[in-house]
């Protein structure tokens, strides 16, 4: 039986790998690897390496989650060393432990290589720190994919009053309406927001604006890309550097 590295590819910029995910990946009889992880990280393999894509498209899983799991597993029984590559960090909204748990109930040794999460990242490549000091004094990751205005809401939208920076992963198509929740919960309408799509990649788009604009400014703007709301948007104008 061999063992599963859950690891974390960074959010585009293949230097973002880190070094033990890139020894793993050069030490992998199969690596099992998602869209959103650069593919060009696959070129680290070495010869004969098999490359097996579970990935999605577009929020559409190619694999459902549990033919994932059933997938890695399999290989464990008949390789050495698995990669199971994903995007960003593997255990923020990577799923990655839910795969975990599988491979543990069934006896399969695992790792975990943490990566750079977009969530932090990719307002960075865009000039904005996801906490200043006088401005924002935390930050949140929250998943954009539920609908917000779902009758029952897994998200704590009122705890949003604060000015702490939320970062919203999967949720450019639920944009306008998440605007449109901060709003009702009592954000001002010209509170800031940037939409970065593709960050950390030569064809990174950042958008800024209002709750009350940012749909209209940022509804051209492909997937995947994150959203972030809080006063430290407006430090990009002095730390942008990526796009310069
Ligand atoms: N595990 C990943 C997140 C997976 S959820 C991580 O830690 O980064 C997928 C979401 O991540 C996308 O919908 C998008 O919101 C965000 N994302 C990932 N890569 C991104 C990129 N290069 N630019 C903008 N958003 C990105």
């Amino acid at each position: 039986m061999g063992k599963v590295y859950l690891t974390g590819a960074g959010p585009g910029d293949t230097e973002l790998l880190t070094l033990k995910a890139a020894r793993v990946i050069k030490e992998a009889d199969v690596i099992i690897y998602d869209r959103l992880a650069n593919p060009d990280i696959l070129q680290m393999a070495k010869d004969g390496c098999r490359f097996v894509y579970v990935g999605k498209e577009d929020g559409k899983h190619i694999l459902p989650q549990d033919e994932i799991n059933e997938v890695i597993y399999k290989m464990a029984l008949e390789n050495d060393v698995v990669v199971r590559l994903k995007g960003g960090d593997p255990f923020v909204f990577g799923r990655g432990g839910e795969e975990g748990l599988y491979l543990r109930e069934r006896g399969i040794d695992f790792e975990v290589i943490p990566g750079i999460t977009s969530a932090i990242s990719v307002p960075a490549y865009a000039g904005i720190p996801v906490t200043h000091r006088g401005i924002s004094v935390g930050f949140r990751v929250i998943t954009g994919h539920e609908a917000p205005n779902k009758e029952f809401s897994q998200i704590p939208w009122q705890n949003f009053k604060t000015d702490d920076t939320i970062v919203f992963l999967m949720g450019l198509h639920n944009l306008k309406d998440i605007a449109k929740k901060l709003i009702e919960i009592g954000k001002p309408k010209d509170f800031p927001v940037a939409v970065i799509s593709k960050g950390t990649t030569p064809k990174q788009k950042v958008v800024t604006g209002t709750l009350e604009d940012i749909y209209e400014r940022a509804k051209d703007l492909e997937t995947p890309a994150l959203i972030v709301v809080g006063k430290v948007v407006e430090l990009k104008e002095q730390l942008e550097w990526f796009e310069n």
